[in-house]
């Protein structure tokens, strides 16, 4: 990609309602736009951020055997009625508007009611089960409070993946199977080693749900931590019971701000028995479904990452994630001639930053900014001694390379 190419311009302004530092950087190195509060548009470096994210949470959840769909956003006011959440009263967060056509429709806050409608279509046998679908669909919540850039919208990415199972035993187990899944992304995410699995507020399944709470001074949950054994307690449900219930010593806790990026439920009935989704068990027996809900906020998440892992020079994406993992600056002729081949050759990989009127400085700063893993200068001057200067955003570190050995990690 060229640089002249791309749209966006980076700036040093930024909205005065802006309070988060992770949203100031992303307006600044334009990934994200501002459209009013708690409203945000992805940029094409955005949205390339984004889709890597959404790519990782893909791979590994096709790994444990779940399928992806797409639903739509428009919700059905009689599958809400069905278990008693259209109303505003017991969920305060809907967006709903008429149709022309008379009726009212809503704008989905999460999909549970819709997805167990749709699988009587498909489920009616124990043969039909387990099933594991997701989604990456956008939700959308009329938030009350959205200070926090993209990590709280009012239109938001969603990762939402729902579990049909024929029992408790074969929920349990997919249960526990998507909690390492969801570590292992995090992992690949970069903020596995400040991401626990805390113990949250359950229903009448379960005593608890498991969220995934990663250490964050702008967080808005308040959890305690148990860092040797790498869980937490949620404030909401944090008192000498559930300490005593986890095998946890209150000392050894300590308080800490974190932003939640997943969270994973066990519905249970909960969904199956208010749309009636059942099946036909071993022995003809008509059973109801037992369901599971597992969540993932990649638009938060990339908030969240951003706020962590960047420094006073701007962003600092981990190379799986980041929109591209080199950019490139020429200077002099010959070497601006290299820049345009290397581009061509591996357009996914470099930014080649071949504005004309843009000085040097401008130029590094702009690669710091916008967080690129590693910037690469080629000088005519370097060229000269077939050396090549690639500089670690997140280490400093500068290694020089032959133009051949670059051009090996293009491949
Ligand atoms: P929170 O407690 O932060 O309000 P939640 O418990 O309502 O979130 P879920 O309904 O389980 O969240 O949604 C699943 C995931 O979606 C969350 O773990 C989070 O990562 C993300 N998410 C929830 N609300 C928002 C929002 N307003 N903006 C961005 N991401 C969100
Ligand atoms: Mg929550």
């Amino acid at each position: 990609m060229k640089r002249s190419q791309l749209f966006t311009k980076t700036t040093k302004t930024t909205p005065n309602d802006e309070v988060s530092n992770s949203a100031k950087l992303l307006i600044r190195a334009g990934y994200v736009y501002k459209e009013m509060a708690g409203v945000y548009d992805f940029l094409p470096l955005g949205k390339r951020v984004l889709d890597n994210i959404m790519q990782i949470i893909r791979e590994e959840l096709n790994a444990i055997g779940s399928q992806e769909l797409q639903m739509t956003a428009l919700q059905n006011k009689e599958v809400w009625e069905a278990t008693d959440r259209w109303s505003d009263d017991v969920m305060d967060v809907w967006f709903k508007t008429k149709l022309n056509a008379g009726g009212e429709v809503g704008l989905a806050p999460t999909h549970e009611e819709p997805i167990t409608r749709l699988m009587k279509s498909y489920i009616s046998s124990y043969k039909d089960l387990p099933v594991y679908a997701y989604q990456f669909q956008t939700k959308f919540r009329n938030e009350l409070r959205a200070k926090s850039g993209i990590m709280r919208t009012r239109e938001f990415m969603m990762k939402d993946l729902y579990s049909f199972s024929k029992d408790r035993a074969e929920h349990d187990e997919f249960y526990e199977k998507c909690a390492d899944t969801y570590k292992k992304i995090f992992n690949r995410l970069g903020i596995g080693n400040d991401t626990f699995r805390t113990f949250a507020s359950g229903g009448a399944f379960s005593k608890f749900s498991d969220e995934f709470q990663t250490l964050c001074e702008v967080g808005e949950d308040i959890v305690y931590l148990d860092r040797e054994k790498g869980i937490a307690i949620n404030d909401e449900v944090y008192n000498d019971e559930t300490i005593k219930d986890l095998g946890l010593d209150k000392s050894k806790l300590e308080k800490c701000k974190a932003a939640e990026v997943g969270n994973i439920f066990t519905l249970g009935y909960r969904f199956s028995d208010g749309l009636d989704l059942t099946f036909n068990d071993e022995n003809g027996e008509r059973k109801k479904v037992f369901m599971g809900s597992y969540g993932i906020g990649p638009s938060r998440v990339m908030g969240v990452i951003a706020e962590k892992l960047s420094d006073e020079n701007g962003l600092v994406w981990p190379e799986e994630i980041a929109p591209y993992k080199y950019y490139l600056v020429g200077i002099g002729e010959a070497a601006e001639k290299i820049c345009a081949e290397l581009t061509e050759q591996a357009p996914e990989l470099i930014l080649w930053d071949d504005r004309k009127g843009a000085r040097n400085g401008e130029k590094f700063a702009d690669a710091d900014l916008m967080g690129i893993p590693y910037r690469v200068v080629i000088s005519d001057k370097t060229l000269a001694e077939s050396k090549i200067e690639l500089k670690n955003r997140q280490t400093g570190d500068i290694e020089l390379l032959t133009l051949e050995e670059f051009k090996t990690k293009l491949v």
